[in-house]
């Protein structure tokens, strides 16, 4: 096991623009604020979802979208921050509901559309969390 103790850093809220990428604007707050360690809290709605699920066979990302094309609401959106190849990094999970309340989730991927988005983001002071490739499980974790 992998443990770090953290001190409390800056808290941001953030509200994020309409139709914007919800990964790709987690990313921006960390890189343009520069949140090297951190956990993100989000919640919203989106126009359509994009989600990714690990074959743990494979080694590869199966991404799913052509199912979640439809507004849902985000019920819960958590990440963490750390670094990846020398810069800011989300890793995002997602749990979405469509109108009768029945919910998906999983890996959030580039491709997700924004239509309302409230953002909380945490930022930790300490050492450096960094990502690298593991052997086992080929995902880039924490070393
Ligand atoms: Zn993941």
């Amino acid at each position: 096991m992998l443990l770090k103790q953290y001190e409390q850093g800056r808290q941001f809220m953030a509200k994020l623009e309409y139709q914007s990428d919800l990964l790709e604007e987690l990313n921006k707050i960390c890189r343009e604020e520069n949140i090297k360690t951190g956990v993100i809290n989000a919640i919203g709605a989106v126009s359509s979802l994009k989600l990714g699920f690990y074959d743990q066979e494979t080694k590869e990302y199966i991404i799913t979208t052509y199912a979640y094309d439809e507004p849902m609401e985000i019920v819960s959106c958590s990440g963490n921050i750390s670094l990846k190849d020398g810069k800011p990094f989300s890793h995002v999970h997602i749990v979405a509901a469509d109108r009768k309340g029945k919910c998906i989730g999983g890996h959030l991927v580039q491709g997700t559309a924004v239509f309302a988005g409230e953002v909380f983001v945490q930022e930790l002071l300490g050492e450096d969390l960094v990502r690298e490739e593991d052997e086992e499980t080929k995902l880039t974790l924490w070393k």
